[in-house]
Protein backbone atom coordinates (compact mmCIF):
# COMPACT_ATOMS: atom_id res chain seq x y z
CA UNK A 1 0.00 0.00 0.00
CA UNK A 2 1.32 3.47 -0.85
CA UNK A 3 2.10 6.12 1.72
CA UNK A 4 -1.18 8.49 2.38
CA UNK A 5 -1.00 12.29 2.96
CA UNK A 6 -2.09 13.10 6.32
CA UNK A 7 -3.43 15.98 7.78
CA UNK A 8 -0.10 17.81 8.22
CA UNK A 9 -0.02 17.54 4.41
CA UNK A 10 -2.41 20.22 3.65
CA UNK A 11 -3.49 23.86 4.63
CA UNK A 12 -6.10 23.65 6.86
CA UNK A 13 -6.52 26.88 8.21
CA UNK A 14 -9.53 28.65 7.49
CA UNK A 15 -10.74 25.72 5.83
CA UNK A 16 -13.56 23.52 6.75
CA UNK A 17 -12.77 19.68 7.86
CA UNK A 18 -14.99 17.11 7.52
CA UNK A 19 -13.52 14.70 10.13
CA UNK A 20 -14.73 10.93 10.35
CA UNK A 21 -13.87 9.30 13.46
CA UNK A 22 -14.94 6.25 15.41
CA UNK A 23 -16.92 7.17 18.45
CA UNK A 24 -18.02 3.27 18.36
CA UNK A 25 -17.76 3.11 22.22
CA UNK A 26 -19.34 0.89 24.67
CA UNK A 27 -21.98 1.65 26.70
CA UNK A 28 -22.50 0.54 30.30
CA UNK A 29 -25.76 -2.32 30.06
CA UNK A 30 -28.74 -0.65 29.66
CA UNK A 31 -27.63 2.83 30.29
CA UNK A 32 -26.58 5.70 28.33
CA UNK A 33 -23.08 5.60 30.40
CA UNK A 34 -19.97 4.86 28.27
CA UNK A 35 -18.19 2.22 29.83
CA UNK A 36 -14.92 2.86 27.99
CA UNK A 37 -13.75 6.00 26.21
CA UNK A 38 -10.86 5.00 24.17
CA UNK A 39 -11.85 5.93 21.13
CA UNK A 40 -12.98 9.11 21.57
CA UNK A 41 -9.52 9.79 23.59
CA UNK A 42 -7.75 8.24 20.04
CA UNK A 43 -9.87 11.06 17.70
CA UNK A 44 -8.19 14.30 20.51
CA UNK A 45 -4.58 14.26 18.22
CA UNK A 46 -6.12 15.02 15.23
CA UNK A 47 -8.91 17.12 16.68
CA UNK A 48 -6.51 19.21 18.71
CA UNK A 49 -4.11 19.74 15.93
CA UNK A 50 -6.98 21.19 13.65
CA UNK A 51 -7.82 23.47 16.22
CA UNK A 52 -4.49 24.69 17.00
CA UNK A 53 -4.35 25.41 12.92
CA UNK A 54 -7.45 27.66 12.66
CA UNK A 55 -9.72 24.56 11.23
CA UNK A 56 -13.09 24.59 11.35
CA UNK A 57 -14.16 21.15 12.59
CA UNK A 58 -17.04 18.91 11.77
CA UNK A 59 -17.03 15.73 13.39
CA UNK A 60 -18.90 12.92 12.01
CA UNK A 61 -19.44 8.58 13.18
CA UNK A 62 -21.16 5.93 13.38
CA UNK A 63 -22.68 3.78 16.69
CA UNK A 64 -23.50 0.70 16.57
CA UNK A 65 -25.80 -0.70 14.18
CA UNK A 66 -29.43 1.33 13.88
CA UNK A 67 -29.79 -0.30 10.30
CA UNK A 68 -30.38 3.36 8.25
CA UNK A 69 -33.14 4.27 11.31
CA UNK A 70 -33.22 6.63 14.13
CA UNK A 71 -33.07 4.58 17.17
CA UNK A 72 -32.54 7.00 20.16
CA UNK A 73 -30.35 4.72 22.53
CA UNK A 74 -27.70 5.20 19.63
CA UNK A 75 -27.39 8.76 19.52
CA UNK A 76 -24.08 10.19 19.62
CA UNK A 77 -25.50 12.81 22.30
CA UNK A 78 -23.86 11.36 25.17
CA UNK A 79 -20.80 11.53 23.45
CA UNK A 80 -20.96 15.24 22.78
CA UNK A 81 -20.88 15.65 26.23
CA UNK A 82 -17.72 13.76 26.60
CA UNK A 83 -15.88 15.15 23.51
CA UNK A 84 -16.42 18.74 24.83
CA UNK A 85 -14.75 17.40 28.54
CA UNK A 86 -11.91 16.37 26.46
CA UNK A 87 -11.60 19.19 24.13
CA UNK A 88 -11.97 21.89 26.52
CA UNK A 89 -14.71 24.02 24.53
CA UNK A 90 -18.49 23.93 23.90
CA UNK A 91 -19.03 22.14 20.54
CA UNK A 92 -22.14 21.83 18.50
CA UNK A 93 -24.41 18.95 18.60
CA UNK A 94 -26.85 18.58 15.38
CA UNK A 95 -29.61 16.09 16.06
CA UNK A 96 -31.34 16.49 12.28
CA UNK A 97 -31.36 14.25 9.50
CA UNK A 98 -32.68 16.49 7.34
CA UNK A 99 -30.09 17.58 5.04
CA UNK A 100 -30.54 21.11 4.33
CA UNK A 101 -30.69 21.61 7.77
CA UNK A 102 -27.33 19.68 8.64
CA UNK A 103 -25.59 21.96 6.03
CA UNK A 104 -26.55 24.93 7.24
CA UNK A 105 -25.07 23.85 10.97
CA UNK A 106 -22.31 23.30 8.98
CA UNK A 107 -21.91 26.28 7.10
CA UNK A 108 -22.30 27.99 10.74
CA UNK A 109 -18.68 26.76 12.30
CA UNK A 110 -16.02 28.87 12.25
CA UNK A 111 -12.50 28.74 12.73
CA UNK A 112 -11.61 26.92 15.66
CA UNK A 113 -15.07 25.76 16.33
CA UNK A 114 -16.57 22.23 16.26
CA UNK A 115 -19.65 20.60 15.16
CA UNK A 116 -20.82 17.31 15.70
CA UNK A 117 -22.88 15.29 13.30
CA UNK A 118 -25.79 12.70 14.47
CA UNK A 119 -24.89 9.02 14.19
CA UNK A 120 -24.32 8.35 10.47
CA UNK A 121 -26.29 5.16 10.45
CA UNK A 122 -29.55 6.67 11.22
CA UNK A 123 -29.35 7.69 7.67
CA UNK A 124 -30.06 4.62 5.00
CA UNK A 125 -27.28 5.75 2.12
CA UNK A 126 -24.17 5.54 4.87
CA UNK A 127 -24.16 2.05 4.74
CA UNK A 128 -25.33 1.38 1.29
CA UNK A 129 -22.54 3.74 0.03
CA UNK A 130 -25.22 5.85 -1.73
CA UNK A 131 -23.39 8.41 -3.77
CA UNK A 132 -25.95 10.75 -3.14
CA UNK A 133 -25.72 10.48 0.77
CA UNK A 134 -21.78 10.72 -0.06
CA UNK A 135 -22.08 13.82 -2.10
CA UNK A 136 -23.98 15.72 0.15
CA UNK A 137 -21.02 15.20 3.17
CA UNK A 138 -18.85 16.13 1.13
CA UNK A 139 -20.64 19.37 0.24
CA UNK A 140 -20.61 20.34 3.96
CA UNK A 141 -16.59 21.21 3.76
CA UNK A 142 -13.51 21.62 1.62
CA UNK A 143 -11.07 18.67 2.91
CA UNK A 144 -12.10 15.51 4.43
CA UNK A 145 -10.03 13.34 7.23
CA UNK A 146 -10.60 9.95 7.71
CA UNK A 147 -9.56 9.06 11.29
CA UNK A 148 -11.91 6.00 11.54
CA UNK A 149 -9.40 3.38 11.50
CA UNK A 150 -12.09 1.12 13.10
CA UNK A 151 -14.11 1.52 9.97
CA UNK A 152 -11.63 1.76 7.25
CA UNK A 153 -12.98 -1.66 5.99
CA UNK A 154 -16.10 -0.97 5.15
CA UNK A 155 -16.79 0.51 1.98
CA UNK A 156 -19.58 3.30 3.06
CA UNK A 157 -20.52 6.69 2.17
CA UNK A 158 -18.58 8.27 4.84
CA UNK A 159 -15.30 6.06 4.61
CA UNK A 160 -14.74 5.58 0.70
CA UNK A 161 -17.90 7.24 -1.30
CA UNK A 162 -16.90 11.26 0.05
CA UNK A 163 -13.24 10.17 -1.33
CA UNK A 164 -14.74 10.53 -4.93
CA UNK A 165 -15.59 14.38 -4.43
CA UNK A 166 -13.34 16.20 -1.90
CA UNK A 167 -9.73 16.02 -0.98
CA UNK A 168 -9.24 13.02 1.14
CA UNK A 169 -6.50 12.60 3.78
CA UNK A 170 -5.36 10.91 6.71
CA UNK A 171 -6.10 12.24 10.50
CA UNK A 172 -2.94 11.64 12.86
CA UNK A 173 -4.18 8.28 14.43
CA UNK A 174 -5.28 6.59 11.13
CA UNK A 175 -1.56 7.89 9.64
CA UNK A 176 0.08 6.20 13.53
CA UNK A 177 -2.24 2.55 12.30
CA UNK A 178 -1.13 2.46 9.07
CA UNK A 179 2.45 3.92 9.64
CA UNK A 180 2.82 0.55 13.04
CA UNK A 181 0.75 -2.23 10.97
CA UNK A 182 2.91 -1.51 7.72
CA UNK A 183 6.23 -1.32 9.18
CA UNK A 184 5.58 -4.58 10.83
CA UNK A 185 4.25 -6.21 7.36
CA UNK A 186 6.90 -5.00 5.66
CA UNK A 187 10.46 -4.13 7.45
CA UNK A 188 9.84 -5.82 10.60
CA UNK A 189 12.95 -5.77 12.91
CA UNK A 190 14.07 -9.52 12.82
CA UNK A 191 13.81 -12.27 14.39
CA UNK A 192 10.06 -11.02 14.17
CA UNK A 193 7.06 -13.38 15.46
CA UNK A 194 3.61 -13.11 15.15
CA UNK A 195 1.52 -14.78 17.91
CA UNK A 196 -2.30 -15.68 16.97
CA UNK A 197 -5.20 -17.16 18.78
CA UNK A 198 -8.78 -16.21 19.40
CA UNK A 199 -11.79 -18.68 18.95
CA UNK A 200 -11.95 -19.06 15.37
CA UNK A 201 -9.23 -20.47 13.02
CA UNK A 202 -11.50 -18.73 10.21
CA UNK A 203 -11.16 -15.83 11.44
CA UNK A 204 -7.40 -15.85 11.29
CA UNK A 205 -6.30 -18.31 8.51
CA UNK A 206 -5.59 -15.75 5.90
CA UNK A 207 -3.76 -13.57 8.37
CA UNK A 208 -1.42 -16.87 9.16
CA UNK A 209 -1.21 -16.61 5.26
CA UNK A 210 0.09 -13.25 4.82
CA UNK A 211 2.34 -13.36 7.85
CA UNK A 212 4.03 -16.63 6.98
CA UNK A 213 5.57 -14.85 4.41
CA UNK A 214 6.99 -11.90 6.51
CA UNK A 215 7.29 -13.66 9.58
CA UNK A 216 10.02 -15.86 11.15
CA UNK A 217 8.27 -17.18 13.49
CA UNK A 218 4.42 -17.89 13.81
CA UNK A 219 2.90 -19.38 17.54
CA UNK A 220 -0.34 -20.45 16.97
CA UNK A 221 -2.61 -20.74 20.59
CA UNK A 222 -6.24 -20.17 21.62
CA UNK A 223 -9.30 -22.08 19.99
CA UNK A 224 -7.68 -21.92 16.37
CA UNK A 225 -4.74 -24.32 18.01
CA UNK A 226 -7.57 -27.26 18.04
CA UNK A 227 -7.55 -26.96 13.96
CA UNK A 228 -4.21 -26.67 13.12
CA UNK A 229 -3.36 -29.62 15.68
CA UNK A 230 -5.99 -31.56 14.06
CA UNK A 231 -4.16 -31.20 10.36
CA UNK A 232 -0.88 -32.28 12.15
CA UNK A 233 -3.22 -35.60 13.10
CA UNK A 234 -3.24 -34.82 16.93
CA UNK A 235 -6.93 -35.50 18.60
CA UNK A 236 -8.17 -32.92 19.94
CA UNK A 237 -11.32 -34.17 21.82
CA UNK A 238 -14.71 -32.36 21.69
CA UNK A 239 -12.42 -28.81 21.00
CA UNK A 240 -14.04 -26.67 18.73
CA UNK A 241 -12.65 -27.65 15.26
CA UNK A 242 -13.65 -25.88 11.89
CA UNK A 243 -13.97 -29.08 9.43
CA UNK A 244 -13.70 -26.92 6.53
CA UNK A 245 -10.06 -25.65 7.05
CA UNK A 246 -8.18 -28.33 8.08
CA UNK A 247 -6.87 -28.61 4.83
CA UNK A 248 -5.86 -25.18 4.81
CA UNK A 249 -4.60 -25.65 7.95
CA UNK A 250 -2.12 -28.40 6.42
CA UNK A 251 -1.62 -26.65 3.48
CA UNK A 252 -0.08 -23.57 5.04
CA UNK A 253 2.03 -26.01 7.50
CA UNK A 254 3.47 -26.95 4.37
CA UNK A 255 4.24 -23.94 2.63
CA UNK A 256 5.38 -22.37 5.69
CA UNK A 257 8.37 -24.89 5.63
CA UNK A 258 9.23 -23.92 2.32
CA UNK A 259 8.99 -20.17 3.59
CA UNK A 260 11.08 -20.62 6.23
CA UNK A 261 8.60 -19.44 8.66
CA UNK A 262 8.38 -21.83 11.50
CA UNK A 263 4.76 -22.34 12.65
CA UNK A 264 4.52 -23.48 16.47
CA UNK A 265 1.98 -25.23 17.58
CA UNK A 266 1.06 -25.81 21.35
CA UNK A 267 2.33 -29.12 22.49
CA UNK A 268 0.49 -29.05 25.92
CA UNK A 269 -2.69 -27.80 27.00
CA UNK A 270 -5.40 -26.81 29.66
CA UNK A 271 -8.20 -29.13 29.18
CA UNK A 272 -11.96 -29.58 30.69
CA UNK A 273 -14.82 -32.01 30.06
CA UNK A 274 -16.83 -28.18 30.50
CA UNK A 275 -16.80 -25.02 28.89
CA UNK A 276 -17.43 -22.85 32.22
CA UNK A 277 -15.61 -20.50 34.44
CA UNK A 278 -15.22 -22.76 37.37
CA UNK A 279 -14.88 -26.57 35.24
CA UNK A 280 -12.46 -28.85 36.56
CA UNK A 281 -9.62 -29.34 34.34
CA UNK A 282 -6.27 -30.76 33.74
CA UNK A 283 -3.07 -30.43 32.43
CA UNK A 284 -1.51 -32.84 29.44
CA UNK A 285 0.29 -33.29 26.13
CA UNK A 286 -1.42 -32.32 23.44
CA UNK A 287 -1.21 -36.13 22.13
CA UNK A 288 -2.98 -37.34 25.50
CA UNK A 289 -6.32 -35.49 25.21
CA UNK A 290 -9.14 -37.73 25.89
CA UNK A 291 -12.69 -37.62 24.45
CA UNK A 292 -15.18 -35.44 25.55
CA UNK A 293 -12.46 -32.85 26.74
CA UNK A 294 -11.88 -29.27 25.19
CA UNK A 295 -8.77 -27.21 24.84
CA UNK A 296 -9.60 -24.31 26.72
CA UNK A 297 -5.74 -22.93 27.23
CA UNK A 298 -2.12 -23.56 26.60
CA UNK A 299 -0.19 -25.61 28.88
CA UNK A 300 2.90 -24.19 31.12
CA UNK A 301 5.28 -26.11 28.57
CA UNK A 302 3.99 -24.34 25.85
CA UNK A 303 4.09 -20.79 27.27
CA UNK A 304 7.61 -21.70 28.29
CA UNK A 305 8.21 -22.31 24.25
CA UNK A 306 6.48 -19.11 23.44
CA UNK A 307 7.83 -17.11 26.15
CA UNK A 308 11.59 -18.52 24.80
CA UNK A 309 10.78 -17.62 21.28
CA UNK A 310 9.87 -13.99 22.13
CA UNK A 311 12.70 -13.49 24.62
CA UNK A 312 14.67 -14.35 21.37
CA UNK A 313 12.50 -11.84 19.10
CA UNK A 314 13.03 -8.31 18.26
CA UNK A 315 9.44 -7.00 17.05
CA UNK A 316 6.24 -9.25 17.46
CA UNK A 317 2.83 -9.08 16.47
CA UNK A 318 -0.02 -10.59 18.44
CA UNK A 319 -3.74 -10.89 17.76
CA UNK A 320 -6.01 -13.26 19.68
CA UNK A 321 -5.76 -14.61 23.25
CA UNK A 322 -3.72 -18.25 24.20
CA UNK A 323 -6.89 -18.96 25.95
CA UNK A 324 -10.29 -18.45 27.32
CA UNK A 325 -8.65 -15.52 29.13
CA UNK A 326 -11.82 -14.06 30.62
CA UNK A 327 -11.80 -16.91 32.89
CA UNK A 328 -8.79 -17.01 35.59
CA UNK A 329 -7.74 -20.47 34.83
CA UNK A 330 -7.55 -20.64 31.24
CA UNK A 331 -5.71 -16.95 31.42
CA UNK A 332 -2.67 -18.26 31.99
CA UNK A 333 -1.07 -18.60 28.35
CA UNK A 334 -2.66 -15.16 27.50
CA UNK A 335 -0.76 -13.63 30.55
CA UNK A 336 2.79 -15.43 29.57
CA UNK A 337 2.55 -13.66 26.09
CA UNK A 338 1.30 -10.45 27.57
CA UNK A 339 3.86 -10.38 29.55
CA UNK A 340 6.92 -11.29 26.83
CA UNK A 341 5.62 -8.25 24.83
CA UNK A 342 6.65 -5.68 27.60
CA UNK A 343 9.92 -6.83 27.55
CA UNK A 344 11.52 -3.24 26.88
CA UNK A 345 13.98 -4.32 23.91
CA UNK A 346 11.07 -5.83 21.76
CA UNK A 347 8.80 -3.74 19.43
CA UNK A 348 5.05 -5.26 20.08
CA UNK A 349 2.05 -4.02 17.92
CA UNK A 350 -1.41 -5.51 19.56
CA UNK A 351 -4.78 -5.99 17.83
CA UNK A 352 -8.02 -7.23 18.42
CA UNK A 353 -10.57 -6.48 20.99
CA UNK A 354 -10.06 -9.35 23.63
CA UNK A 355 -6.05 -9.00 22.98
CA UNK A 356 -6.77 -5.52 23.76
CA UNK A 357 -8.61 -6.14 26.72
CA UNK A 358 -6.99 -8.99 28.04
CA UNK A 359 -3.38 -6.41 28.15
CA UNK A 360 -5.19 -3.82 29.50
CA UNK A 361 -6.90 -5.54 32.39
CA UNK A 362 -3.17 -6.80 33.20
CA UNK A 363 -2.26 -3.28 32.99
CA UNK A 364 0.06 -3.67 30.27
CA UNK A 365 -0.93 -1.38 27.48
CA UNK A 366 1.53 1.15 27.72
CA UNK A 367 4.32 -1.25 27.79
CA UNK A 368 3.35 -2.08 24.02
CA UNK A 369 5.10 0.04 21.29
CA UNK A 370 1.64 -0.21 19.35
CA UNK A 371 -2.42 -0.67 20.26
CA UNK A 372 -4.34 -1.31 17.37
CA UNK A 373 -7.65 0.68 17.27
CA UNK A 374 -9.08 -1.29 15.06
CA UNK A 375 -10.33 -5.18 14.93
CA UNK A 376 -11.78 -6.15 11.90
CA UNK A 377 -9.84 -3.38 10.20
CA UNK A 378 -6.86 -4.46 11.99
CA UNK A 379 -6.68 -8.06 10.57
CA UNK A 380 -8.16 -7.59 7.21
CA UNK A 381 -4.65 -4.76 7.50
CA UNK A 382 -3.14 -7.47 8.55
CA UNK A 383 -4.59 -10.35 5.52
CA UNK A 384 -2.43 -7.88 3.11
CA UNK A 385 -5.61 -6.84 2.07
CA UNK A 386 -6.55 -2.61 0.64
CA UNK A 387 -8.76 -1.35 2.84
CA UNK A 388 -11.44 1.11 1.11
CA UNK A 389 -11.24 3.89 3.74
CA UNK A 390 -7.26 4.12 2.95
CA UNK A 391 -6.50 2.77 -0.24
CA UNK A 392 -9.28 5.57 -1.28
CA UNK A 393 -7.02 8.83 0.48
CA UNK A 394 -4.54 10.93 -1.43
CA UNK A 395 -0.92 9.28 -2.23
CA UNK A 396 1.90 10.79 -1.02
P1 LIG B 1 -9.50 -10.64 19.22
O1 LIG B 1 -10.76 -9.91 19.59
O2 LIG B 1 -8.34 -10.25 20.08
O3 LIG B 1 -9.19 -10.57 17.75
P2 LIG B 1 -10.90 -13.08 18.92
O4 LIG B 1 -12.16 -12.31 18.79
O5 LIG B 1 -10.40 -13.78 17.72
O6 LIG B 1 -9.74 -12.18 19.52
O7 LIG B 1 -11.05 -14.20 20.04
C1 LIG B 1 -11.31 -13.87 21.37
C2 LIG B 1 -12.08 -14.96 22.05
O8 LIG B 1 -11.46 -16.21 21.85
C3 LIG B 1 -12.16 -14.77 23.54
O9 LIG B 1 -13.50 -14.54 23.90
C4 LIG B 1 -11.63 -16.06 24.13
O10 LIG B 1 -12.38 -16.53 25.23
C5 LIG B 1 -11.79 -17.00 22.96
N1 LIG B 1 -10.89 -18.15 23.06
C6 LIG B 1 -9.55 -18.16 23.18
N2 LIG B 1 -9.09 -19.42 23.30
C7 LIG B 1 -10.15 -20.24 23.26
C8 LIG B 1 -10.34 -21.65 23.34
N3 LIG B 1 -9.30 -22.46 23.49
N4 LIG B 1 -11.61 -22.12 23.27
C9 LIG B 1 -12.65 -21.30 23.11
N5 LIG B 1 -12.55 -19.96 23.04
C10 LIG B 1 -11.32 -19.43 23.11
MG1 LIG C 1 -12.72 -10.26 18.91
Amino acid sequence: MSLKKSVRDVEVSGQKILVRVDFNVPFSPGTLEIANTKRITASIPTLQYLLDNDAAIIICSHLGRPKGREVSGLSLRPIWDKLNQMLGLESEFCPSLDFPEISAAAQRVNSGEVLLLENLRFHAGEESNDPRFAQNLASLADIYVNDAFGAAHRNHASVQGITNYIPSVAGLLLEKEILSLQSVLTTPKRPFTAVLGGAKVSDKINVVRNLMTVADNILIGGGMAATFLVAESVFVGDSQVEESFIDSAKQLMKESRALDCEIVLPTDAVVSKCFGPDSSNRICDVSDIHDGEILLDVGPSTSILFKDVLSATASALWNGPMGVYEWPQYSKGTKTVAESLSRENITSVIGGGSTVDAVSSLGLEARMNHVSTGGGASLEFLEGRDLPGIASLIDI
